[in-house]
């Protein structure tokens, strides 16, 4: 990067953290977007005269509100809840839910500006968004779940509709959650549209959104491995997270012949030199989404298998690796760990998993390594052809959504290519999905004029 743009690139950012203070995720998310596109920026002097980047990092609707619900003992509980609407330039805002602890508006607000690139690349008409609540579903029952989900839709109803905010799953929210939010939202609104997509199988859902996001980062993995004359096949793959990501990522990385070794969740990770099968899967699958218990349980059914409390995955040897659990989970360490144990793919199936030195690793050592907002953009893609279903009041087969799935992630890997080969031929991953992400949403608000 030449010194202007450094220049530019710096007064930017430092702007930014001025007027967002204390939001370490959101600015950790917009320094990788500007880094990327700022080159690009400084070769159209009317993105710059008409401050689209300034505009696009300001949320064009933050909503923050109280979310009051009484527990099973009858005691009152207060949570937050947030819907941050980013940018609707290029469709109605969309975006997950999510329900963890750890939720803050730095959070949501790094999420929903990761989603706004990652909707752009999928080629559907989708803007960004993203909200959730510091409500956590671990260890809470069945109708304290439903009883915070009411309460949480009591106040989101009036921000939402199918033609202006499309809510989904992300970590914390499944079909469970979607299903007590759906049905609120049905009540209070009295009409059955497609409001909230990743739902049930009998009432609006499409075929394959559970599979979708897990799927469409194999796919992704799958057309990177290609450029190097590599597949699946006979490889090793590490995986973080047990839940709907790792799930599906795990399911679809071992019928395309790999050996998947671990997965995780926020209390430790299991180790199966054995890999995983389809009866493991199946163990898994039943465990985190019925029982909804722990994968240490994992070892304990599978004497084979290792469990270490407390640590992630990637100090295990592999060959691939998809992070499927959380923010900032591969940091330096991990990334050396992970080059020295043989890793030359990192496929992102969570957003944001691996801190800007983790990348700088990666990318240094020239491996393949593909962004969240590229290799994830699967879950949201399929959400998109669940609202196109739910409009035409039609339910594809699971073939003809995979078709769709395959496709897209095909063009988004394409796209990164075109906008991410350095003159050296390594493909940047980062740079490609940022620019193509930025390019359609930049110029989209160009031609609407300052709003
Ligand atoms: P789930 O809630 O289904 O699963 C999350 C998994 O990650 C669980 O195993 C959970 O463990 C673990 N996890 C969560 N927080 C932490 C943490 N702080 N440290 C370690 N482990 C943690 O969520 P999803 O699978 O839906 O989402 C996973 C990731 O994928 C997120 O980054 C999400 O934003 C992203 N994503 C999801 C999409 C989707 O369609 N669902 C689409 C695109 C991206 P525990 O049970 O202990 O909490």
């Amino acid at each position: 990067m030449d010194k202007i743009c450094r220049q530019y690139v710096d007064n930017f950012m430092s702007e930014l953290i001025r007027k967002n203070p204390g939001e370490a995720e959101f600015h950790q998310a917009v320094r990788e977007v500007v880094e990327s596109v700022a080159p690009y920026i400084m070769q159209y002097p009317y993105l710059r005269e008409q401050k689209i980047l300034e505009r696009i990092v300001e949320p064009e609707r933050v909503i923050m509100f109280r979310v009051p619900w009484v527990d099973d003992r009858g005691e009152v509980q207060i949570n937050r809840g947030y819907r941050v609407q980013m940018n609707s330039a290029i469709g109605p805002y969309k975006g997950g839910i999510r329900f963890h602890a750890s939720v803050t508006l730095s959070i949501m607000k790094f999420l929903a500006f990761e989603q706004t690139f990652k909707n752009s690349l999928t080629t559907l008409p989708m803007g960004g968004a993203k909200g959730g609540s510091d409500f956590s579903p671990r260890g809470k029952s069945d109708a304290e779940v439903m009883r915070f989900c009411q309460s949480f839709m009591t106040e989101l109803y009036r921000h939402i509709g199918q033609d202006t905010d499309v809510p989904a799953g992300d970590i914390g929210v499944g079909g469970r959650e979607v299903g007590y939010l759906f049905g609120q939202y049905k009540r209070i609104r009295d009409e059955f549209t497609g409001t909230l997509t990743g739902k049930g199988q009998y009432w609006g859902g499409s075929r394959l959104r559970p599979e979708a996001t897990g799927y469409g980062a194999c796919y992704f993995a799958q057309a990177m491995l290609a450029t190097r004359g590599k597949s699946f096949q006979g490889q090793t793959v590490c995986i973080s997270g047990a839940g709907n990501v790792a799930q599906y990522a795990a399911q679809k990385a071992m019928r395309l012949g790999a050996k998947v070794v671990t997965l995780s969740d926020s209390d430790g990770f299991i180790y199966d030199p054995e890999g995983l099968t389809e009866d493991k899967m199946n163990y898994v699958l039943e465990l985190k989404n019925i029982r909804r218990g722990r994968i240490k349980e994992y070892a304990d059914k599978y004497p084979a298998a290792q469990y270490f409390p407390g640590e992630r995955p990637w100090r295990i040897p592999c060959d691939i690796a998809m992070p499927c659990a959380t923010q900032n989970e591969i940091e330096k360490d991990d990334a050396q760990h992970l080059i020295e144990g043989g890793c030359y793919c990192v496929t992102e199936g969570a957003n944001m998993p691996s801190t800007p030195e983790a990348i700088e690793i990666f990318h240094n050592a020239k491996i393949l390594y593909s962004p969240g907002k590229a290799s994830n953009a699967g879950g949201v893609a399929t959400s998109g052809l669940e609202m196109t279903q739910n409009s035409i009041r039609q339910r594809w087969t699971a073939e003809e959504v995979d078709e769709h799935l395959h496709r897209i992630m095909a063009d988004i890997h394409q796209a990164c290519i075109k906008y991410g080969t350095e003159p050296d031929g390594y493909v940047n991953y980062v740079k490609g999905a940022n620019i193509a992400g930025f390019i359609k949403v930049a110029n989209a608000m160009a031609e609407q004029g300052v709003v």
